[in-house]
């Protein structure tokens, strides 16, 4: 292969259509053209019951180490650190196999804590480094990258697009899994990979149970950012947080929010040290004020993680997480920016003795009966229809590139980012002719 230079990298990413997999979205080259010290690999995939990035490290190790080390080259770091669990054994023992030879390149073993993902954590358990309030990796000199994210710039230097990603389908189905699947694949069709539901009116969640959001149609396609399917009953203290209204929740944390603190004690950016205080953003609530004060405007330092509503919190179904959202949406819509740049010296002295195991998460979301160590890994698998999101990543959405009735071959481009935007093209995840285009899809048929 002829040699790369930095920009190249960063020009075969951005064809290839790269985005943030583990559920960001946020478009890879653009963070490839940033200049930092360390290349961290996301591997902590901390949402209870998926398993997609674990299978991949597992199967995958040496295609991430080789994409962590085109990373470095594009960025001019001088380390890469792949952050996974410890307690994944095997995990561990293929990604040690496959940086045995690199000097550069070290494994740094996680706790089983959520939400050891969260990208602020993360950089702080691998680093030592906190990222200030607002702040991003970069500003601690890091670039942030989920392992699949790396696995597939590897593939894009040998000219293959995003076409494809590995997904686990968890939960209320018969027989649970891990597949890889084009990108587009109904969400249907997936759950009929695990053999269907097994309790008829239960929900999908698209991503984990305590981040996703419950799938309003099985019919549409997954994204590029789609890491699983956690199917749960309609029931479930999950899907009930999911769905109940805006209006219900203020309603109800008016009357029952007894200001206990539980909810702060916990908050993982709270503990990394930013001024985020959710049970005073509560109290905001009986102000009805107008007025954008540091408790409002603290919304641009949630991470919406979910502890807060699912983990901390004793009375159901009160969410500061959702209050922030709806306080975030109003600010942005006002066209308010963050004022918070606090850049704390150290974490707070709670911060290891707070955090929340994994099975703690799965103990009071009452799935612990769904979790298996070992889930099945079916391989790659092939569908006759495909119907491909071209809207969710970060940044401007793409601009539909084929007509209905053109025939397309996998792999050619479908959608385009618009020029100088930030943003991201979408390729053809199977070989057929184009039926529908719309804004925000593009579905794709196999001929007969
Ligand atoms: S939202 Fe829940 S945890 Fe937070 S202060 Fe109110 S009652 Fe306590
Ligand atoms: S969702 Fe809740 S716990 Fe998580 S960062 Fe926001 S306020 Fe803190």
């Amino acid at each position: 292969m002829k040699h790369l230079t930095p920009n190249d990298i960063v020009n075969l990413v951005f064809q290839a259509g790269i985005v943030g997999a583990g559920g960001g979205g946020f478009p890879t080259h653009v963070k490839l053209k940033a200049t930092v010290d360390t290349i961290l690999a996301n591997g902590s995939e901390c949402e209870p019951l998926l398993a997609s990035d674990k299978t991949l490290m597992k199967n995958n190790a040496f295609d991430i180490v080789q994409g962590m080390k085109l990373a470095m080259q594009a960025t001019s770091a001088k380390q890469g650190i792949i952050a996974v669990k410890g307690h994944y054994t095997d995990v561990v023992a293929a990604l040690e196999e496959a940086v045995k030879n690199e000097t550069s390149i070290k494994i740094h073993k996680l706790e089983n804590y959520y939400p050891a993902g969260d990208e602020f954590l993360t950089v702080y358990d691998a680093t030592g480094r906190i990222i200030p309030e607002g702040g991003l990796p970069l500003h601690v000199g890091v670039v942030v990258s989920n392992v699949l994210s790396l696995a597939q710039i590897t593939q894009a230097v040998s000219g293959k697009p995003v076409t494809e990603r590995i997904v686990t389908i968890a939960g209320e189905v018969n027989k649970p899994c891990v597949v890889s699947v084009p990108i587009g694949t109904p969400y249907k069709d997936l759950i009929n990979l695990a053999e269907g539901k097994s309790d008829p009116d239960a929900q999908v969640i698209d991503g984990g149970p305590m981040m996703g959001n419950v799938v309003k149609d099985l019919n549409a396609g997954i994204a590029k950012t789609t890491s699983g399917l956690v199917v749960l009953s309609k029931n479930s203290l999950v899907v009930r947080m999911k769905e109940i209204s805006l209006g219900q929740m203020i309603k109800l944390s008016k009357s029952a929010c007894c200001q206990c603190f539980r909810c702060t004690d916990l908050c993982p950016r709270n503990l990394l040290g930013h001024e985020l205080y959710p049970h005073a953003t509560m109290r905001t609530l009986d102000y009805n004020s107008a007025e954008a004060t540091k408790h409002i405007t603290s919304a641009f330092l949630c991470s919406q993680c979910g502890v807060c509503e699912l983990i901390a919190c004793d009375f159901m179904l009160l969410s500061p997480k959702r209050i922030y959202a709806a306080y975030r949406k109003e600010l942005v819509a006002k066209g308010i920016k963050n004022p918070h740049s606090k850049k704390p010296e150290q974490v707070t002295s709670a911060y290891e003795d707070r955090k929340v195991s994994v099975a703690m998460v799965m103990k009071k979301l009452g799935i612990e009966k769904y979790y298996k160590k070992n889930i099945p890994f079916l391989g790659n698998m092939n569908t006759n229809f495909v119907s491909i999101p071209i809207n969710k990543h970060i940044g401007a959405p793409s601009l539909p590139a084929v007509n209905v009735g053109q025939s397309v071959s996998m792999g050619d481009m479908i959608a385009t980012c618009p020029e100088k935007a930030l943003g991201a093209n979408y390729h053809a995840s199977i070989s057929g002719e184009v039926v529908e285009v719309t804004e925000s899809y593009i579905n794709l048929r196999k001929k007969p």
